[in-house]
C-alpha cells in the first residue's frame, strides 16, 4: 500500500551542491516525489517544526543551522514510506550511519546531517501539512493526491 513521508534537504547540503546527488539516491531506491519545494524556513516555522526537541541543548543552535539557508522540503511515496527512508537516511550521527546511506555520503557531522525524515506516519501526515497545501501534492499522473 501507497505511505508518505516527509524529507527535508538541510541547507548545508544544499549549499554543498548535493541536492541532485540525494534525489538521485531517493528515486534509486524506488521513492516517487509527489511534491517538492525550496525555501528559506523562518525563525518561528524552524522553532515550530523542531518543537518535540525545545528541551535539548541543542534546540538554539539546531533552530539557527535549520534557518541559515535554503532548504528542499519533498514528499516521499513509497511502500512504507517511513521505515525505508530512515534506514535510507542512516543514523543521525554520520559516524555511525552504514554505507550506502544518505548521511554517510552527505552529512557533515551531527547537526549538519544533510536530510530530515519523519519518524512515524503520524508525524509524517502533520510534517507534510506544515509544508505543503493539498492543491501542491500531486500522483503518479499528474493529479492532486486527495488522502491528504
Ligand atoms: P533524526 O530523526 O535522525 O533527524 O534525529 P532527532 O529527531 O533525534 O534530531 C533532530 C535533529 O536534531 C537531527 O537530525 C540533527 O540535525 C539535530 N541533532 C540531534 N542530536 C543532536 C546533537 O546532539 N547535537 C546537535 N548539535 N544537533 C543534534
Amino acid at each position: 500500500m501507497k505511505s508518505y513521508t516527509l524529507t527535508m534537504i538541510k541547507p548545508q547540503a544544499v549549499k554543498n551542491q548535493n541536492i541532485g546527488n540525494i534525489l538521485a539516491m531517493i528515486n534509486e531506491s524506488g521513492f516517487r516525489i509527489t511534491a517538492m519545494k525550496m525555501l528559506v524556513l523562518s525563525n518561528e516555522q524552524a522553532k515550530a517544526f523542531y518543537a518535540v526537541h525545545k528541551e535539548r541543548p541543542f534546540y538554539g543552535e539546531l533552530v539557527e543551522f535549520m534557518t541559515s539557508g535554503p532548504i528542499i522540503a519533498a514528499v516521499l511515496e513509497k511502500e512504507n514510506a517511513v521505515l525505508d527512508y530512515r534506514k535510507l537516511m542512516g543514523a543521525t550521527n554520520p559516524a555511525d550511519a552504514a554505507e550506502g546511506t544518505i548521511r554517510k555520503n552527505y552529512a557533515t557531522d551531527i547537526q549538519s546531517n544533510a536530510v530530515h525524515g519523519s519518524d512515524s506516519d503520524e508525524n509524517a501526515k502533520n510534517e507534510i501539512n506544515f509544508f505543503f497545501p493539498a492543491n501542491e501534492l500531486y500522483t503518479k499522473c499528474g493529479k492532486l493526491v486527495s488522502e491528504f
